[in-house]
């Protein structure tokens, strides 16, 4: 082993950075491409026999390619602007990068259009055809789901009223709350910068932020239930017109998932919290106070001392990964060797992490900044996880490479978990083992309250929007009920503006941004659970699960790979048992 640079290479992607001429060049190749793309689209009309599908191949060709080529461009665009938040050249192939994310998107809904078009016995045929066996899946989901839809006109009408309607009332909540300040201790924070004091082990500093939190978010609160009650009222119209009764048909459709897999995962969570009731007592206890509030729950208990050099972490991470699978760990070793890692701390960086892959060269560049703190370790095998979900997909057509949200946190999960328990296994000291174990429940009571409660107040939010606009105090009521339900009564005090606060009720791109969370969370518990148990045969058996992320749905994704069913409770009752027994590991040391 070297030594391991901090520093990513991109010039191997594109020499020179925002000037690249061959990002220039690149960008220009691909406008032409989806000039080619949407006129063969333009004069594409429903084969009516198997012999007829020429067009169709070529079409689904230069779809691939063009696809891959802007995911390329995209993830370049976002490492520029990652590594420094001034690269104003960044933010303009940004808005390129958009306008024709944009037009392969309209191109796309054209298409599958005609697909709906085509008679039910040629499609079925023609899918077991050579070029489209492969991805029939793929094809098959956007020809069902444009069917649900509206004609193409009406669509197209959505589309582009979206734009200044639904999506501008996400944007003007975005434009809201970076008004907001708050003064604390003579300064003046943004709610961003206020809400990092809820972390800290100083319960005062805690609750001053939470108490100046909630008076700012409920002074502006009427602003937001404008934005919120528009943004639904957008959504809701629209699923009406489309004659959709439930409003999670959008989001368990783009996650892949029936409705019987979520009812069965909150159910079995649902039985489990009573397990979580001691912890939170033992965790009021260890902070000195009667009864947790919302802003106790993810307070630290200590603080882990133990850091680790990048040459350490790298070693730690590869290490760990070779006991469960040597070819994850020869992967992470090419991705310290080749640079494909940002690690630095410097200043003119963006915050936070990620993993972004270029498929077209077949690599991958993960972007954090790593403290040596032990949670910076989990968050580089976190995203080294990632990074491996995509080298094993490398190989597949472009349309099998994409998954959705609940199988997207899968690979990093599980990466992340093989260093976490790695890391409580060789603790210093009892304490410092404390502290790691608690960071782990601590997670889980996140995924199983924290994220059910947006969950439930989601739910009924949109119930209570079919009748009518609903008021501050009803969406506050809402929210306190949710919390108390999915913390099952345990908080002293909970946060009734948080419908408010948090971001992800207010994004349009994708509906319900909570479940999805726990979905992932659980379903890699199980694969973990999977892989301590088999042993060494895992590996294979994890790449060709990994693989299949892209073209299928998750029942059968668990079913062919797990041999499990997803819609019954046992499987859950598996994950959640691997859950309970950090929880009792921390009792037992506390
Ligand atoms: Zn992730």
């Amino acid at each position: 082993m070297g030594t391991y640079e901090m520093t990513w290479d991109l010039d191997s992607i594109f020499h020179g950075g925002s000037d690249s001429n061959e990002l220039k060049e690149y960008v220009r190749k691909t406008e032409r491409l989806m000039d080619d793309l949407e006129a063969s689209i333009r004069t594409f009309t429903p084969p009516k026999n198997t012999d007829q599908t020429e067009k169709l191949n070529q079409i689904v060709e230069i779809t691939q390619v063009v696809s891959k080529r802007l995911s390329e461009f995209g993830a370049f665009v976002s490492c520029l602007s990652a590594q420094n938040v001034q690269d104003r050249k960044a933010n303009m192939w940004q808005s390129k990068r958009s306008e024709l994310g944009a037009r392969l998107g309209n191109a796309l809904t054209e298409m599958d259009q005609v697909l709906v078009q085509i008679d039910d016995d040629v499609w079925k045929s023609l899918l077991n055809q050579a070029p489209f066996q492969a991805i029939s899946f793929v094809l098959n989901e956007r020809r069902s789901l444009a069917k649900d839809k509206l004609e193409v006109g009406k669509e197209s009408l959505i589309n582009d009223l979206g734009v200044d309607g639904y999506h501008a009332w996400g944007q003007m909540y975005d434009a809201l709350v970076a008004k907001l300040s708050i003064e604390m201790n003579g300064e003046k924070l943004s709610v961003g910068q206020a809400s990092n004091q809820l972390d800290d082990p100083d319960r005062s500093v805690r609750k001053e932020a939470f108490d100046k939190l909630q008076e700012t978010w409920g002074e502006a609160s009427d602003l937001f239930t404008e934005t919120l009650n528009h943004l639904s009222g957008f959504r809701l119209q629209t699923y009406k017109h489309r004659r959709w009764e439930n409003v999670l048909k959008e989001p368990l459709d783009y996650n892949r998932m029936s409705q019987r897999t979520l009812d069965a995962m909150w159910e079995t969570i649902t039985k489990y919290k009573k397990h979580y009731v001691p912890y939170m007592k033992k965790k009021a206890e260890k902070l000195g106070i009667e009864r947790l509030s919302f802003y106790d729950v993810e307070a630290p208990l200590g603080e882990a001392n133990q850091k680790m050099s990048f040459q350490e972490g790298a070693a730690f991470i590869i290490q760990q990964f070779r006991k469960f699978s040597p070819k994850m760990a020869d992967f992470a070793e090419m991705a310290f060797e080749k640079r494909w890692i940002e690690a630095e701390d410097r200043p003119g960086k963006q915050p936070g992490g990620f993993c972004t892959s270029f498929p077209d060269s077949g690599e991958t560049r993960i972007f954090m900044t790593y403290s040596g703190s032990p949670s910076s370790v989990a968050t580089l095998a976190h995203e080294l996880g990632h990074a491996y979900h995509q080298h094993v997909m490398d190989e597949l057509p472009e349309l099998n490479q994409g998954y959705a949200m609940n199988v997207a946190e899968t690979a990093s999960t599980f990466a992340e978990m093989i260093v976490a328990d790695a890391a409580v296994k060789e603790a210093a000291s009892e304490a410092e083992k404390l502290v790691l174990l608690e960071d782990k429940v601590q997670r889980s009571v996140a995924f199983f309250m924290n994220i059910h409660a947006r969950f439930l107040f989601e739910t009924r939010f949109y119930e209570e929007r079919k009748q009518g606009v609903v008021s501050t105090e009803r969406l506050n009521e809402l929210m306190t009920e949710a919390q108390q339900e999915a913390y099952v009564q345990t908080l002293d005090e909970y946060d009734p503006t948080f419908w408010a606060s948090k971001l992800h009720f207010h994004i349009t791109d994708v509906p319900f941004y909570n479940f999805p969370y726990t979905f992932g969370y659980l379903f890699s518990m199980g694969i973990y659970a999977k892989a301590i148990e088999v042993g060494p045969a895992f590996e294979e058996q994890y790449i060709a699960l990994l693989q299949d992320t892209g073209r299928m749905t998750v029942e059968d994704l668990a079913k062919k790979h797990l041999d499990v069913d997803l819609e019954k409770q046992d499987f859950w009752v598996h994950a959640l048992d691997l859950c309970l027994s950090d929880l009792e590991s921390f009792m037992d040391l506390v």
